[in-house]
């Protein structure tokens, strides 16, 4: 802008400069030309009055020929010229402008063009008191010839103005453009120029809501991006043209690939695996399909983006669909570990009564017969229970009633209840304080249950069960702590997997299912608690269970 604004002031400068002085030529050259005649015009007064006086031998008297001197008798004839001797050949001068003013008014005077470039002709004539006219003539330069004689100052003079205009347009220029630089757009009040007062009001509001229309996207893409981040799901957003616009991280792991912005999902290295779903896509319709990616198993599904009834985008999702398959594993594997369970307790009820019924059991020993067969029976029930009590905790749509609850009140009549069913001697000492938690009381029970259960049934002879129940800031805590075999950090996972069990014939002879844990872990997910595990072996264990205070 600097640039145009010095522009603008040294052309229009050099224009004033250029005008100037052609005018002040014009007006040198005109006194020039009046000061050239006012001599010529002298001279002719004096000679007019000196052939007056003496006649035409004044002229003869005047030894300079500077002047030429023609004497024009009424008839326009020429009677006298001081350089042309042959008068006689000469034209009529009564047609020549200031011959005829003399003869009119006594005095005339003109200027014609010479035979040269360089030169103009002056002419003054006086009316003699004969009735003649004398004339003189003269010659002075040219306006041509007198630009020449004027150049060298001159041009020295246009350049000097040149050079003057060149350094006040520089600064002129910078100081319009300074106070425009400092500008600040936040503040529109304060501007040097009030011309552009309302411009910058504009452009200052205009400001305000680019920087707000920023905010709004920029706090969108982050809900966008924390929101598709936090997402399993894969999920890519394509243009028409197939280049990525969007990609969450579950779908960068997937894919195993980064920077995908911008690039072609063409140039992917599963794109094969995909294309078909694209071209459906491309064409304006949803499509899906099962897909295997790096071993795992996908739900892939591409839904077009459409506008003015054109595909503008493509989104790609891609579901894990491997837990599925594991789930169906795990599934068969429960189904079989079931019925493995149950023939055991079945087998041996079946024939314990055939014997029974044989006849071939004596007398005396068929109470304890009948005892067996109740405690296989009474084992079946508990498995039958917990499997029906799991099964229940795994349907999707299970629906839950919670309700506040003090953990402690809870607690103690579930050790009221422990210490009632107890048959071993291991001491169960509660210690508890109010705790509220937002539950479901039948789960939470199961929890304090199987929990105490485990902690009497892995404990050695004469050892001690201490449950407490505590107020934490954010939680309510219930700790269940043995003075038992303890567990070893390999087997911490592995304990709440169905039908786990880490000492399996001490289970079994003691009535353990291999499912408390499992309904313990379930218990804990759908009360939204979180449970630990410290233990080693030899050195007893203690379940921690927190939930969040209610
Ligand atoms: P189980 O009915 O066999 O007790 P659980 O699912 O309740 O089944 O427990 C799984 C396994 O974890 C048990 O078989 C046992 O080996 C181990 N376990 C559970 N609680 C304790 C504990 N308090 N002390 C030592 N071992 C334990």
């Amino acid at each position: 802008m600097a640039k145009k604004v010095f522009q603008s002031i040294l052309s229009v400068a050099v224009m004033v400069l250029l005008i100037t002085t052609f005018f002040i030529v014009n007006e040198m050259y005109r006194s020039f030309t009046n000061s050239q005649l006012e001599v010529l015009h002298g001279e002719a007064r004096v000679i007019a009055y000196g052939i007056n006086k003496d006649g035409l031998q004044f002229i003869d008297q005047l030894d300079d020929a500077d002047y030429r001197i023609t004497i024009i008798n009424d008839q326009g004839n020429v009677i006298y010229d001081n350089i042309d001797n042959d008068i006689n050949t000469m034209d009529n001068h009564l047609d020549r402008e200031e011959v005829r003013k003399a003869f009119a008014e006594g005095y005339g005077s003109s200027i014609r063009k010479s035979t040269t470039l360089m030169e103009r002709a002056i002419y003054t004539a006086i009316l003699l008191s004969d009735g003649n006219v004398v004339r003189l003539s003269s010659t002075y330069p040219s306006v041509y010839h007198f630009l020449t004689l004027i150049s060298q100052p001159l041009l020295l003079v246009i350049l000097f103005i040149i050079l003057v205009s060149l350094y006040i347009a520089y600064k002129l220029a910078n100081r319009i453009v300074k106070p425009l630089n400092e500008i600040d757009a936040d503040m529109p009040d304060n501007v040097p120029y009030n011309e552009i007062r309302p411009i910058m009001e504009k452009l200052s509001a205009q400001k305000k809501r680019i920087e707000n229309d920023e905010e709004t996207l920029k706090r969108r893409r982050q809900e966008f991006e924390t929101i598709t981040s936090k997402m399993n799901e894969g999920m890519v957003l394509l243009n028409d043209e197939m280049a990525v616009i969007e990609i969450n991280a579950s779908a960068e792991t997937i894919l195993g690939e980064e920077d995908l912005i911008g690039k072609k999902i063409t140039e992917t290295e599963h794109y094969a695996k995909l294309a078909s779903l694209f071209e459906d896509a491309l064409l304006g319709h949803r499509s899906s399909k099962k897909v295997r990616i790096n071993d795992k198993r996908y739900d892939a599904e591409v839904s077009p983006v459409k506008m003015d009834g054109g595909v503008v985008g493509i989104v790609l999702f891609l579901f894990d669909d491997s837990f599925k398959e594991s789930a169906e594993v795990m599934r068969k594997e429960f189904a079989s570990n079931v019925s493995h369970e149950l023939k055991t307790p079945l087998q041996a009820i079946s024939g314990y009564s055939e014997l029974l019924k044989s006849g071939i059991v004596r007398e005396e020993d068929q109470e304890d017969f009948a005892n067996k067969i109740y405690l296989e029976s009474q084992r079946m029930m508990k498995l039958i229970e917990d499997i029906i009590k799991l099964s229940h905790l795994d349907n999707e749509d299970l629906q839950i009633r919670k309700e506040k609850i003090d953990l402690n009140e809870l607690c103690a009549d579930a050790i009221e209840t422990v210490k009632k069913d107890r048959i071993e001697d291991v001491e169960v000492i509660y210690k508890g304080e109010p705790a509220m938690v937002y539950g479901n009381r039948e789960l939470i029970e199961s929890i304090v249950f199987n929990l105490c259960e485990n902690a009497i049934r892995y404990n050695v002879e004469n050892g001690k069960v201490f449950v407490t129940v505590s107020s934490e800031e954010d939680s309510s805590v219930l700790e269940v702590k043995d003075t038992g075999i303890g567990i070893d950090p390999k087997d911490h996972e592995r304990i709440y997997e169905r039908f786990y069990r880490v000492d399996k014939g001490r289970s079994k002879n003691t009535g353990g299912t291999g499912l408390g844990l499992s309904i313990v872990k379930h218990a804990c997910i759908l009360n939204n608690a979180e449970i630990s595990l410290e233990s080693r072996p030899g050195k007893g264990s203690t379940f921690r269970v927190s939930f969040p205070k209610a």
